[in-house]
């Protein structure tokens, strides 16, 4: 559920007309909505009521400072994967005593940083890591708080290229290695054993691979708080969201499972997990980030032209690849809809077989190919949905092209939480050489 819809045939966000936006923001632009992203928020978080436990949103699916500033108001932790994620929670606003730091790679430096901010814990992702952050925490005197990050080997059943969980992948360490690893790092001075962390993968749409995963780790993590004193378990995030609501065919949908009848909720995710969780008495943490973020955002752009082909109808928007990667990058879904609605719209009549294409010369710059969408025309504009998460944070500048502007929204105010970005600061940094005459 989000809180984009149609008022009198006008796209709203809360209660603000998207057109208005549009008007005074240009295109392409970001829109979210700040009821979405609480309501999100506090279901997982009253679900997960019965366990001492403390949502992290993955700022990685969306780290706008109005964005994980709602989050922290809200109650929110954060998991991050980088210093300057870091540093951007906390210029948000985010606390962080409630972070707890992810990824393969990280630095010295960064490692630094998280150790002076004084974050909850840091999941390390191998043998070498733990050595690194044991060494630099001696070197500031300090003990610093870990976990292991287990691979649990259990297929998420999803996209594969946001499968984390086998050990095809590089993420953690293999569930066999786990307790070998907690041995020798208790060995290490400088770290302060805290948990146990697992993430089997992103947009999961059953619950069954999260209760397989669960299941294994749990006595393991139970072996681990016998013999280490670990105070939490952390199990990922991954929960997925419904980006195609009308299930229309035509295109390759690889997350649509057939068993869709089991689709995942906060209600039905807690009600398999609580009672696997619950006995082991340990505080749990959960990373959801597209849950969060995923529905509270969308991308609006604006029709440039429309070109037949005599064999498709191009659509050609203003928006691209460079707005929005996830089309190109994992042939996601985006539902689309155009900011005016007129009432035949749905009729079968009055669509058009078409691919809705940005500008970027690549073949892959596409956010729809053969969907049957209503006619329009140059000047309108058309909102892309569920774009909230790994959307405008996945941005670049190829082709010389500026960041889009991204606007909050609550209630009826409406707020720009980023600035377009000018063209000028797109090579402000860079210089010619003096040699190049
Ligand atoms: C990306 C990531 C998440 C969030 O994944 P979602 O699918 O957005 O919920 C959580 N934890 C870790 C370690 C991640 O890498």
């Amino acid at each position: 559920m989000h809180d984009f819809s149609f008022k009198r045939g006008k796209l709203y966000c809360e209660n603000v007309s998207v057109a208005s936006l549009v008007k005074q923001h240009g295109s392409p632009l970001f829109i979210y909505s700040h009821a979405t992203l609480t309501r999100n928020f506090q279901q997982l978080d009253e679900a997960l009521a019965p366990l001492d436990h403390t949502v992290c949103f993955a700022a990685k699916a969306n780290s706008n400072l109005g964005v994980l500033r709602t989050l922290a108001n809200a109650g929110s932790g954060f998991d991050l994967v980088s210093g300057g994620e870091l540093q951007r929670i906390i210029a948000a606003g985010g606390d962080p005593a409630k972070c707890i730091f992810a990824g393969v790679g990280k630095t010295e430096e960064e490692i630094e940083l998280a150790l002076k901010k004084g974050i909850y814990a840091f999941n390390a992702e191998s043998e070498p890591e733990l050595i690194r952050i044991n060494k630099v925490a001696r070197r500031l005197k300090k003990k610093a708080p870990i976990a292991v990050r287990v691979n649990p080997n259990v297929d998420a059943k999803t996209h594969a290229k946001i499968t984390t969980g086998t050990y095809e992948n590089k993420f953690g360490i293999a569930f066999e290695e786990v307790e070998e690893i907690y041995e020798r790092a208790s060995k290490l001075k400088n770290l302060h054993i805290r948990g146990l962390q697992m993430h089997i993968g992103s947009q999961l749409t059953e619950v069954g691979p999260f209760e397989k995963a669960v299941k294994k780790v749990v006595p393991l993590a139970k072996r681990l708080a016998e013999k280490h004193g670990i105070e939490f378990f952390s199990i990922g995030g991954g929960l997925g969201i419904v980006y195609d609501p009308a299930l229309e065919s035509g295109e390759a949908k690889w997350w649509r499972s057939p068993k869709r009848k089991n689709l995942l909720t906060p209600a039905k995710y807690a009600a398999k997990l609580i009672p696997l969780l619950k006995p082991l008495g340990l505080k749990v943490l959960i990373e959801p980030g597209r849950f969060i973020a995923g529905n509270c955002g969308i991308l609006v752009t604006r029709v440039e032209y429309v070109k037949q082909t005599g064999v498709k109808n191009f659509v050609i928007v203003d928006a691209a690849m460079n707005d929005l990667a996830r089309p190109a990058l994992y042939d996601s879904y985006h539902q689309i809809v155009p900011l005016a609605q007129n009432p035949g719209d749905h009729l079968k009549k009055n669509q058009i077989s078409s691919d809705v294409v940005g500008p970027i010369c690549e073949s892959g710059d596409y956010f729809c190919k053969n969907r049957m969408l209503p006619a329009v025309g140059e000047g309108d504009h058309l909102a892309l949905l569920s774009a909230g998460a790994y959307g405008f944070v996945m941005a670049s500048n190829y082709n010389t092209r500026a960041f889009p502007a991204e606007i909050l929204v609550k209630g009826n105010r409406a707020e720009v939480v980023r600035k377009r970005q000018s063209l000028k600061q797109l090579w402000a940094s860079e210089s010619v050489p003096k040699w190049l005459k």
